[in-house]
């Protein structure tokens, strides 16, 4: 059975609206997975550390019968393979950055996952983009991402342009 999942890009380094494109057409080939539908490119300001170059962000949603894991394992290979290096500090400025919002309808906490993710409710770089693809989108705990939206300062969000799959 395939689960919806919507997928949270993002990038501040190296051209970022190259490194989302290129992110795409890397998520398109996940194996067992088909990518259904990407919100506009979006220019967001930094979380955290503010002496950081301005962030391109994006959601996309993805139907896969991989297991959650078994995703994260396939989307960090893609940040990985981005040259995306950990770093000591929290939200530090990044090539790419993939994350995992909403897996169908599903809980998750275990050592590796957190889904929902534990940010999205309070991150508009996220929310609005959802909204975009899904306006009538509701989370496990039955929030509508709508009324998220509506509560959510656009903090300086702006659409950059459309993006195809
Ligand atoms: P934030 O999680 O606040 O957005 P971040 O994206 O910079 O910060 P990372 O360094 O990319 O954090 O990820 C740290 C770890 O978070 C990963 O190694 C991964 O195991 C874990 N993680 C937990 N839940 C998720 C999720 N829903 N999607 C992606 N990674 C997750
Ligand atoms: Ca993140
Ligand atoms: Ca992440």
């Amino acid at each position: 059975m395939s689960i919806d999942v919507f997928i949270g890009l993002g990038s501040n380094l190296e051209q970022p609206d190259t490194q989302i494109e290129r992110a795409l057409q890397a998520m398109g080939k996940i194996k067992d997975s088909n990518l259904i539908k990407v919100s506009s490119l979006y220019s967001s300001k930094p979380m955290g550390p503010q002496d950081q170059p301005d962030y391109m962000n994006a959601v996309a949603l993805l139907s896969t019968t991989l297991a959650a894991e078994a995703l994260l394992d396939q989307l960090q290979h893609i940040e990985h393979a981005f040259g995306r290096v950990r770093k000591d500090q929290r939200w530090g400025a990044r090539v790419l950055d993939l994350d995992i919002l909403l897996y169908g309808q599903h809980v998750i906490n275990t050592e590796r996952l957190t889904v929902p993710h534990y940010g999205m409710k309070q991150r508009e770089f996220v929310i609005y983009p959802l909204v975009e693809i899904m306006p009538e989108l509701q989370l496990p705990d039955g929030t509508a991402a709508l009324e998220l939206q509506q509560n959510l300062n656009k903090n300086g969000l702006f659409v950059v342009k459309q993006l195809h799959i």
